[in-house]
């Protein structure tokens, strides 16, 4: 009954958990039984029970399965739950090479009842002295060789590999991997390698996945629930869902959500997952400059490793999750090759299917995995990667709808962050409007949330600290708008705007950064400058034009109607009015064409304080998309060339072209 004298036996005599066993088997008590009449090959179950069977008992049990039929044994199996010992056998067969039919029927089995492979990892084939049973074809040296722990490893390996439901092409390379771990001893560096590998090959997704749960109701609940505002992208997050919903082999394009930092781009991505009900993964592409980052290394090199795409697909373990490429428009480029370029294979439907790692050196199948990227930019973006995607615009929020984002979002979020109640703190509207416009100044609302967190953690403190000492304090503490300078120290940015436009030779410009919507003061000053005896009118002046946080890149054109009236302004010694922004492109004859992002830079205005808005005519149609709050509080005036931008910009307007010739005229006569 027991193993050959000399041999180490960690299993438990099988007969004390007989009875037990027998109790939970039922009906397959009885082949178990058969089984163990031999008694020459000793299983351990983790749960302590030990079985031995010998090669005719459990070809009895399989001919049993197979005369009644597949499924008929595993549903009878798993209403037994007796699957421990089946499984040990099913490994068994595969580790030995059974005659093939045994074996795959067996693994077949296995493979429906546990597809996680779970039982795998928690099973372990205990040799004993019946491995030189010719049986199995097995061969006696071999099975010595192998040593007990040696054979525990490759053995339940092997297993794992069958089970990973892995397409062919992998599984040979992983049995031709087995092969060679198998002559390799434990001490050598290559052991480690392969063994590396071969445990990601087993862990890898290559066929789990969720199946997807398309309520279009449901998800525009749910996306309004988790999100305020943001209309237009829920609008075509909500389409993209419908129209997955009715046809599921479309190649979908990748939606790539573009805008300033904080507006929920990412949070969106979370959202869609869960509308799908799929998993969820992150991928941070800012600063990756090394192709390998995403294709991985190949095994030649010392620490080779995965892409992030496969970590990815490990981490989540299945391979339909939602993955979010975050950054795209931070991708950096060095001797080590272009991550964008392997990242156009990743996001090509065509491509993907036939992803291939460096690492893995096989294939594996993206084109399950929804693609979604981020980014603050389309500038950066390379074009090829731009050309796979559909950009979808995320712009700003209003005063108004930050407050409400606060309120119904970012408040309860920290306070439950801090373990704070409303019943312990209230921040009422007042004071919310206070710190978005005296502490933040951003299109997003991150530092808004940043700054709520810090009043939640100035009163955790005060409360822990009044707990100590007595237990009486007035709940709930409202935070009033004095007591702001306190937690969040000086307010940085108080309105300036009036401030700064004193002098002649300043005029506010609208512009846009990857930050959003920016005002921005441009300053000219005049100096003395080389006289070189020509007729040039400006002979003998230089000019100084500055631009604030010059290392910020802003898109150009849009700045030349502010220059020109900056330049207006300072030859003609008179100010510009105080509470006025402009944006335009301006040519040599004096139109003013059309520029982008009306929008967010309209939005910076409103932040500002600015009352009037200058923008070239043909950018009227983009003030439709603006909310009715800030249509209502600016005066926007649009215009086809320099004199109606000056005529705006200067109290009294400005004396244009005919004037000036009108007022010549008067002079002569
Ligand atoms: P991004 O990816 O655009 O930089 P995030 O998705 O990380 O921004 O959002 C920052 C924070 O702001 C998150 O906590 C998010 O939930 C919150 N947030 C942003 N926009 C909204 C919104 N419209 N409604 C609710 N919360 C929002």
């Amino acid at each position: 009954m027991d193993g050959p004298a000399g041999k180490k036996r960690k299993t438990v005599a099988h007969g004390r958990h007989l009875p037990e066993w027998e109790r939970q088997t039922g009906e397959y008590a009885g082949w178990i039984k058969a089984s163990l009449k031999g008694q020459r090959y000793s299983f351990c179950v983790p749960c302590g029970m030990s079985i031995e069977v010998s090669a005719s008992g459990f070809c009895d049990l399989s001919k049993h399965f197979e005369t009644k039929g597949h499924q008929d044994a595993v549903s009878r199996m798993k209403s037994y739950a007796v699957t421990k010992a089946e499984v040990l056998f099913c490994q068994f067969v595969a580790e030995h090479n059974l005659p093939a039919t045994i074996a795959d029927h067996f693994s077949e089995l296995t493979k429906e009842m546990f597809p996680d492979s779970e039982i795998a990892s928690v099973l372990s084939v205990r040799k004993g002295a019946g491995f030189s049973d010719q049986h199995f074809n097995l061969n006696k040296e071999e099975a010595d060789e192998d040593g007990d722990e040696d054979g525990d490893d490759t053995a339940s390996l092997r297993w794992k590999v069958h089970a990973a439901k892995m397409p062919d092409e992998a599984l040979r390379v992983c049995l031709k991997e087995l092969k060679r771990l198998k002559k390799m001893s434990q001490s050598m560096p290559e052991y480690a390698r392969t063994r590396n590998y071969l445990d990601l090959m087993i862990e890898l997704p290559w066929s789990n996945n969720t199946k997807d749960s398309l309520d279009i109701q449901a998800a525009r609940t749910l996306l309004d629930n988790d999100h305020y505002a943001m209309e237009k992208l829920k609008r075509r997050v909500l389409e993209y869902l419908a129209v997955r919903q009715l046809k599921d082999s479309l190649k979908d394009p990748i939606l790539c959500f573009v805008g300033p930092p904080g507006v929920g781009k990412t949070s969106v991505g979370r959202s869609i997952a869960k509308c799908l009900r799929r998993e969820f993964h992150c991928i941070a592409l800012a600063g990756v400059c090394d192709q390998s980052d995403i294709r991985g290394h190949r095994r030649t090199y010392v620490g080779s490793m995965p892409g992030r795409i496969i970590n990815g697909l490990k981490t989540v373990a299945v391979n339909n999750p939602v993955f979010l490429l975050d950054e795209v428009d931070k991708l950096g480029m060095s001797w080590q090759g272009d991550p964008a370029a392997a990242l156009l294979e990743v996001l090509d439907p065509e491509q993907n299917h036939s992803f291939t790692d460096h690492y893995l050196n096989v294939t594996f199948d993206l084109s399950q995995v929804l693609f979604i990227a981020t980014a603050n930019t389309t500038a950066t973006i390379p074009t090829a990667l731009l050309d796979r995607m559909e950009v979808v615009w995320v712009p700003g929020y209003t005063q108004e709808e930050k407050l409400e984002i606060s309120n119904r979002h970012l408040i309860p979020h920290q306070l439950e962050h801090h373990g704070l109640s409303p019943q312990q703190l209230r921040i009422p509207p007042k004071t919310t409007n206070d710190i978005i416009n005296r502490y933040t100044r951003e299109a997003g609302v991150r530092s808004l949330e940043r700054n709520i967190g810090a009043v939640c953690r100035a009163v955790a403190v005060k409360i822990a600290e009044v707990k100590a000492a007595s237990p009486k304090l007035a709940m709930p503490i409202v935070i009033k708008n004095r007591d702001l300078k306190d937690i969040l120290g000086i307010p940085f940015c108080d309105r300036e705007v009036s401030e700064r436009l004193t002098l002649p030779g300043v005029a506010l410009g609208l512009v846009w950064t990857y930050l959003g919507g920016e005002i921005l003061f441009v300053e000219a000053s005049r100096t003395e400058g080389e006289v070189t005896g020509g007729s040039d009118p400006m002979e003998g002046t230089d000019i100084h034009l500055h631009f604030p946080t010059g290392a910020v890149t802003k898109n150009g054109p849009s700045a030349g109607v502010t220059i020109v009236t900056c330049l207006a302004s300072l030859f003609s010694g008179r100010l510009v009015r105080s509470d006025v922004a402009m944006t335009g492109e301006i040519t040599l004859r004096g139109s003013v064409l059309p520029v982008g992002c009306i929008k967010d830079k309209v939005l910076a205005a409103h932040r500002a304080g600015v009352k009037r808005v200058i923008l070239p005519r043909r950018n009227e149609k983009d003030l439709d998309e603006l909310p009715l709050k800030v249509r209502y509080d600016l005066d926007f005036v649009t215009a086809d060339d320099l004199d109606q931008v000056l005529n705006a910009a200067f109290d009294g307007g400005f004396p244009g072209k005919e004037k000036k010739q009108e007022a010549k005229q008067q002079i002569k006569q």
